[in-house]
């Protein structure tokens, strides 16, 4: 068998790395994916599909579509990103970092504000980060010694489906020589998740009271009185799940979107590091965001390095200026302080409120996706490009920080563009119109 190995799978903020992908003899077409979970699988089986769109597309106002070249395509773009005042540049965690720099440098020229999938999802934690900095580590490293997993606000068994087979539960480390069973496993949710029912404890907290939680178990910590019940957790629970976590030889805390954007958002972030350091006095403890799109980490990183922060960065006056809440996506539409939206490897359609994406729909508007989304169907144009990981390698950073280099396993159809090369484009237009 034709079989491709060492595959990366840009998919989720795990980054697998162990993926084989049988191609058929002419190398030409995917037949089979083993190892990835199956929402990874599905990833590189649909880049695949007859039915794919491989050239651009203009919509007109009765909601019509029409063919366009990507030369036409590029000259669009960067019309509507030049004639505006403020054009929102949103997305950029489907993609590699090459395409981010590239993408970075046509916002510089035409001022743009730019942001991120972090603006409704990970942002508190990034703030949080700011504000305490964070003890962490590698996912290596918590597979290897980790005896203590936390899971709050978060469930893996679905957002993340090999998380805890590749690092966390399951898998026999250097240390951790009986795999599940040398673990002990906490979670905190509201629900009860797939991941909650396989939790040695399972904190059912009521929803949006992390903050309090938190803090009772910094208290927990300490060995000073508690109340009989916090956020509805009876008070021998939280010392009973304290001591487990004080008595692991390493503890790691994995949180999710059920603590940064319920109520205190980045303060519970915050109060959560704050405990993670408490856990430092008795054990060894690192916390860990779980990171959602397959390169958001990325798109921090180098957006942290081209102009210091990491989403949320508006270069509207020629400088970067960052400001959470008056500079984030959804703010920016709700406000109409943007006058023309491009997106790239994020799907605001389908995870902003409503009134947002009907801003969207009322503005100038390029979707660059190799899938049809929500946002394509309210853009006025939609670039189908070339799926990274799968059509076109790149850089993509692994939740826990760490590059990965993903890699090309079969060509895109033919004449369709990487959304590097379409970005490409885009900058030159971009330098022609402004005579640069
Ligand atoms: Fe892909 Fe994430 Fe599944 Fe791993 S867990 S195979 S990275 S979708």
């Amino acid at each position: 068998a034709n079989i491709v190995s060492d595959v990366i799978c840009t998919f989720c903020g795990t980054l697998c790395d162990d993926l084989e992908i049988e191609l058929s003899d002419d190398g030409r077409k995917i037949k089979e994916v083993y190892h990835a979970c199956a929402i990874g699988a599905e990833k590189f089986l649909h880049s695949q599909a007859e039915d794919r769109i491989t050239r651009p597309r203009m919509q007109d106002d009765d909601g019509n579509w029409t063919e366009v070249s990507y030369e036409e395509a590029a000259k669009y773009t960067a019309k509507i990103l030049c004639d505006a005042k403020k054009p929102l540049m949103y997305g950029w965690s489907s993609t590699s970092c090459e395409a981010q720099s590239v993408g970075h440098e046509i916002a510089e020229a035409v001022g743009g504000m730019v942001d991120n999938t972090a603006t409704v999802c990970h942002g508190s934690s990034l703030i949080a980060v700011q504000d305490v900095g964070i003890p962490s580590c590698t996912l290596g490293e918590a597979m290897n010694r980790a005896d203590r997993v936390v899971f709050w606000g978060c469930n893996p068994a679905h957002a993340h489906p090999r998380h805890m087979s590749r690092y966390s539960v399951y898998p026999r480390g250097f240390f951790t020589g009986k795999g599940s069973k040398s673990r002990k496993v906490v979670v905190v949710d509201p629900r009860k998740t797939d991941t909650a029912s396989l939790a040695d404890a399972h904190l059912q907290l009521e929803q949006g009271r992390d903050y309090e939680l938190l803090s009772a178990f910094r208290v927990a910590f300490r060995g000073e009185k508690l109340p009989d019940f916090v956020a509805g957790i009876p008070k021998d629970q939280i010392y009973e799940a304290a001591d487990l976590l004080k008595s692991g030889r390493f503890v790691i805390i994995y949180f999710g979107m059920g603590v940064t954007q319920s109520l205190g958002k980045n303060h519970n972030i915050d109060i959560a590091i704050g405990l993670t350091r408490d856990l430092n006095d008795y054990t060894k403890a690192a916390i860990m965001p779980m990171r959602g799109h397959y390169n958001v980490t990325g798109s921090g990183e180098v957006l942290g390095w081209q102009f210091g922060f990491p989403f949320c960065v508006d270069l509207s006056r020629g400088v970067a200026r960052y400001n959470p809440g008056e500079t984030s996506s959804n703010d920016l539409l709700i406000r109409d302080e943007v006058d023309a939206v491009f997106v790239l490897g994020s799907d605001p359609g389908a995870h902003f409120p409503i009134s947002s994406v009907k801003k969207i729909a009322q503005l100038p508007s390029v979707a660059i996706d190799p899938h049809l989304t929500p946002t394509t169907a309210v853009c006025k144009l939609h670039v189908p490009v070339a799926f990274v990981g799968v059509e076109v390698g790149g850089c993509c950073y692994r939740m826990d920080n760490v590059p990965i280099e993903s890699r090309k396993v079969v060509d895109p159809p033919e004449g369709m563009l990487t959304d590097q090369e379409f970005l490409t484009m885009v900058l030159g237009e971009v330098r022609k119109n402004k005579g640069v």
